[in-house]
């Protein structure tokens, strides 16, 4: 398919970095850009309203949430997606793929696709990558993704070989059985941490031919120096013309480096997730507002944002509805730390026009440890589920189960 639906703007001379505008039904995303997750038709605590103040271009909504509840079916009776929830601007919804092949034990996957068991009732399920699409396709959000088998970390070269050939097949069937053409398709790429793995993925994923490309089975609880290597490999094999997508990815500083081997497209829970655990992310560094110093401090968050939090309240003010467990603490908090990731990544654009990504990257060194802390102590409770239980079901850490624990 011939892309003419992404332009780039400019090319940092440095890095891969890139500034472009991706055109959807919906309008145009400026890239590079942090989606915010709207997993069950909402960012959690945020209205449409409150989610475009702050700067969001686009949202991501999961595919077997809204699958199991609603029901694609009733969301397509409300008129798509869109008019479900009232948001008039781009969504990229996932395939549903990675929420189902974390189930563990209550899923079963051959070649036809997954079956599965509702964490809500119990009764079976049955999705394949037509099915993916024909939801997706229902759903109407303006970019889908093709349904793939994020596998376990650590899988052995011939499962991870296997696994990626599988995802190609699937790939395929994705792309015929789509009928919206309103969508996008995007094809992802698997091969976890194999180069070569990765080379003949992207190879076979372009030859496919999709009007975007996404980086999948990152982040899944492998080593950080590992990621940033699959990751630097991976993304510039990735058609120059093309959107890139980081799936699931992660702190300010990961966003940063991401850029850097040109990716255009990030998603992930972290801001959101952290800001209901009162953990933000701030340009005086990490801020845990139920620490007791906060309790008398009657300055901003962050001093040097302009959010409605931060122009209106004090870290006191909203340490005591933290700790009350007040809905405005998670309202508020929210707002914030999805505003510092959204003017991340305006900073980031801003330099890349200006041609001084470089120098920006290496300004922001403190900026990069942001959240590594609360990765780390995530990643260890990874790591011990792995070690009980089936790690697949480990993967999904950071994307469903927190989803379920919170709010
Ligand atoms: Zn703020």
């Amino acid at each position: 398919m011939a892309d003419n639906k992404f332009t780039i703007i400019h090319t940092d001379s440095q890095t891969q970095a890139r500034v472009g505008k991706l055109r959807t039904a919906h309008g145009v995303v400026n890239t590079p850009i942090f989606m915010p997750v709207g997993t069950r038709g909402t960012v959690k605590t945020c209205t449409p309203r409150d989610l475009v103040e702050i700067g969001t271009e686009i949202i991501l909504g999961n595919t077997y949430h809204l699958y199991l509840r609603p029901g694609h079916r009733i969301i397509q009776q409300a008129g798509g997606l869109h008019k479900f929830m009232a948001w008039k601007k781009p969504i990229l919804t996932d395939s549903g793929g990675f929420q189902v092949f974390s189930l563990g034990p209550f899923r079963t996957i051959t070649e036809e696709g997954v079956e599965f068991r509702s964490e809500i009732d119990g009764s079976k399920h049955f999705i394949s990558p037509e099915r993916s699409i024909e939801i997706q396709n229902v759903l109407g959000a303006d970019i889908i993704m093709a349904f793939d088998e994020c596998p376990p970390l650590p899988s052995d070269y011939n499962y991870l070989k296997k696994s990626m050939e599988m995802t190609l097949r699937w790939a395929q069937r994705c792309k015929q059985a789509h009928r919206n053409r309103n969508q996008q398709l995007f094809g992802i790429v698997q091969g976890g941490m194999e180069k070569s793995l990765r080379k003949v993925s992207v190879e076979r994923t372009v030859e496919i031919g999709f009007p975007g490309y996404a980086i999948g089975g990152l982040s899944v609880g492998e080593e950080k120096p590992l990621m940033y290597e699959t990751l630097a490999y991976t993304a510039p094999l990735l058609p120059k013309d093309s959107p890139r997508y980081l799936m699931g990815v992660g702190t300010p500083g990961d966003l940063v480096y991401g850029v850097s081997c040109g990716v255009d497209m990030f998603d992930c829970v972290m801001p959101t997730r952290n800001a209901r655990n009162g953990s933000l992310f701030t340009t005086v560094g990490a801020v845990k507002i139920r620490n007791a110093k906060h309790k008398t401090d009657f300055t901003p968050l962050d001093p040097n944002c302009v959010c409605h939090t931060c122009q209106n309240f004090t870290r006191a003010y909203l340490r005591h509805l933290h700790l009350e467990n007040e809905i405005l603490a998670h309202r508020l908090l929210t707002l914030h730390n999805l505003h510092f990731y959204l003017n991340l990544m305006r900073g980031i654009r801003q330099a890349i026009r200006e041609g001084t990504f470089a120098r920006f990257k290496g300004d922001i060194g403190g900026l990069m440890q942001l959240g590594q802390t609360q990765e780390k102590e995530e990643m260890e409770g990874k790591k011990r589920k792995t070690e009980e239980g089936d790690s697949r079901n480990a993967q999904d850490g950071l994307r469903t189960s927190d989803y379920r624990r919170t709010i």
